[in-house]
């Protein structure tokens, strides 16, 4: 069995989980179910970043203590990840005690092993407090951040200890060319390449005058203790949560997911630092792109944004984790807006999946009074069917989400158009037996496999259908070979409750 440790990025404790949040975790969360499918060993880590300037400003403004206030967010997150069914397996925050300690581990392993990485250092930079990082000039428009203009930049001057993160620029350059997977999608592969190629300058590794966060181990030669930089604690989660008691997570991790716009913090200093300390690298890291709202990128302050219990409450979770996940591409940006998640929920789940699963079942009972018969492996859908199968593999193997979808989708319009062209009632009604039972069995058997194959993008419908096609267990513990030839004759169909309502469920 592979292991498959898969992380997230961690979420910032600085507001409530948002689309762009929950974008990130359903399309692990399906990578996730799908490793599971093809029997991998899968440890699946979420979690908060807690500390930094941001969160420590956000509390004193609403007059909490930072843990008090990380302490609501992170409920907050967590109450929205069991709605969405996201199925980790860990959940790590970087206040926690295990976190705070594999931090401290992590920079002394640094001194000991490349002794002369960290060093002190008189700084005066830029700093954003929006994104927790000094900004280059280039990233500096009108004398604001680019990512976030309506804040002011912090001039900050201090000595803190200073990551030498330059000499790490030639191994990162030749690791990044003899692996083509280490970054992917290509498009930020090529980034990040032509950054390093650029150079890399050292970096702060720990701040003064700030305190909420892990005490960075070494005083200066002042004797100053210092806070360690938020980017410093919060990368390490990937490595800390593995030491976590109890935790099944082993080091390295064989898939990074992340938003493209951290791939810098991913891609050059993590994979440096943890060089740095001697650990290996993550096989890969992939970062996704950004969901916009009506063509417009999600704000808080701008007041852009989804209420995410509305669509949940309205459709359900599988529906809004189907449309995310079909209609974006997992590598690039992608729009979410009412009017197409309507037509999708509609043309694909209602009339398209749901209808299918009720007409066959409707024929079944009707015409088999229940039981699927045993025939059905020759037909022209059981081929379509095979196909499929070895089309999903390679389009989820690729990370390509949305691939995987269509080819599962495309199986439901196949089987649509399959009983329009074989039209079992006609076939009924003139006692042609044998061709109504090849008929009935291939669609059962094409059921099982579109059951099985939605199960990463449709969890909880999934199950339905697969109790509605009378399978015991459930579909994500089916053997992956069992779709090449679904075992179905003789099973007791049931038909299920409407699995995706029309007209549209009305807003509250
Ligand atoms: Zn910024």
């Amino acid at each position: 069995m592979a292991r498959f440790f898969l992380t997230t990025a961690i979420d910032y404790s600085n507001g409530d989980p948002h689309l762009g949040h929950a974008y990130e975790k359903l399309g692990a969360d399906v990578i996730a179910r799908y490793r599971r499918l093809r029997g991998d060993d899968v440890w699946f880590l979420i979690g908060m970043d807690e500390h930094g300037q941001k969160v420590a400003q956000t509390a004193a403004a609403q007059g909490v203590e930072p843990l008090t206030f990380t302490d609501q967010i992170a409920a907050r997150f967590l109450a929205m990840w069991d709605r969405l069914g996201i199925s980790r397996d860990q959940f790590i925050r970087t206040t926690a005690a295990a976190h705070k300690a594999g931090v401290q581990e992590l920079i002394e392993r640094i001194f000991q092993h490349t002794p002369g990485d960290f060093y002190e250092q008189e700084y005066e930079g830029r700093y954003c407090v929006g994104c927790e990082a000094f900004k280059q000039e280039s990233e500096i428009v009108d004398g604001k951040c680019t990512v976030h203009p309506t804040r002011t930049l912090e001039t900050v001057r201090e000595k803190n200890w200073f990551f030498r993160l330059s000499r790490y620029r030639d191994f990162l350059l030749a690791h990044i060319e003899a692996n083509p997977d280490f970054v992917r999608p290509e498009s930020r592969r090529n980034e990040i390449l032509a950054l390093l190629r650029s150079g890399l300058d050292d970096i702060s590794a720990s701040r003064s005058r700030f305190t909420w966060g892990v005490p960075f181990p070494r005083p200066t030669s002042s004797g100053e203790h210092q806070t360690t930089y938020v980017w410093f604690d919060a990368l390490p989660n990937y490595w800390t949560a593995t030491r976590v008691p109890g935790s099944g997570a082993n080091w390295p991790a064989q898939l990074h997911v992340i938003g493209k716009d951290i791939t810098r913090f991913h891609c050059v200093i993590w994979p440096a630092m943890l060089k740095a300390a001697g650990l290996p690298l993550p096989e890969s890291v992939w970062a996704h792109g950004f969901v916009y709202l009506g063509g417009e990128r999600l704000s808080k302050s701008a007041g852009v944004k989804l209420d995410l219990n509305e669509v949940i409450d309205r459709f359900g979770p599988d529906a809004l984790r189907y449309f995310l996940l079909r209609e974006i591409a997992w590598d690039s940006d992608g729009n979410f807006s009412w009017e197409r998640f309507e037509e999708r929920y509609i043309s694909d789940l209602a009339d398209g999946l749901g209808n299918l699963v009720s007409r066959s079942l409707t024929m079944i009972e009707k015409y088999r009074g229940g039981v699927v018969p045993a025939a059905g492996d020759g037909t022209a859908l059981e081929q379509a069917g095979t196909t499929a199968v070895a089309d999903y593999a390679a389009a989820m193997d690729a990370l390509d989400l949305k691939g995987g979808a269509e080819v599962a989708w495309g199986l439901v319009t196949r089987a649509n158009q399959y009983i329009v062209e074989t039209a079992p009632w006609a076939l009924a009604k003139a006692g042609r037996n044998e061709e109504l039972d090849a008929v009935l069995a291939s669609l059962a058997r094409c059921l099982y496999r579109l059951t099985v194959l939605s199960t990463p993008f449709l969890p909880g419908k999934a199950a339905d259908i697969w109790n509605a096609i009378g399978q015991p267990g459930s579909p994500g513990a089916s053997p992956w070979k069992a779709l090449l030839s679904p075992p179905v004759s003789g099973a007791m169909v049931t038909k299920p409750p409407i699995l995706f309502p029309k007209p549209l469920p009305s807003a509250a």
